[in-house]
């Protein structure tokens, strides 16, 4: 499975990206020096819409030409050839790139809104940053969302 590391301007990609289950570091700083090392240490492809990367990243440099969301995940979907794994997605947490671990529902209590509480069974729990998700309307909205960009 593909690692990406995706540079400042494309923060709404790299949150899709973690939908889908890919490990997507988000980088942050505008210089490319440590993106360079990051990138090649870590195995990642570099996902960027600025073609100022060096010679030395061509290879692993994907440059993404739309500044819409969706023609964005379209064109990393399609120059890489994937697909989306059902299995995979919502299994990682979309703010810190963490894995998301199942929980049960009296962990959870004290942290979510009370009527989530009351009509939701299946939780889920970052191992990094404790951020807590559920099967919520939102989930539906997002696999809507993924079945018109990808069709
Ligand atoms: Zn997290």
């Amino acid at each position: 499975m593909f690692k990406f590391i995706v540079t400042k301007e494309l923060g709404k990609l790299a949150r899709w990206l973690r939908i889908l289950g890919f490990d997507t570091a988000y980088y942050t700083s505008e210089t490319q020096g440590t993106l360079i090392i990051k990138a090649l240490s870590e195995g990642r492809i570099v996902v960027t819409r600025c073609r100022r990367a060096s010679d030395s990243l061509d290879k692993i440099t994907l440059v993404i030409n739309s500044d819409k969301l969706k023609e964005q995940l379209r064109e990393v979907m399609k120059e890489l050839h994937l697909s989306v794994d059902e299995g995979k997605m919502f299994t990682r947490c979309t703010f810190c790139n963490g894995m998301l671990e199942r929980t049960d529902k009296d962990g959870v209590k004290e942290s979510i809104p009370e009527y989530v509480f009351k009509t939701h069974n299946e939780f889920m729990k970052c191992a990094s940053c404790g951020k807590i998700y559920w099967r919520g309307t939102h989930w539906g909205n997002i696999q809507d969302t993924l079945n018109k960009i990808l069709r």
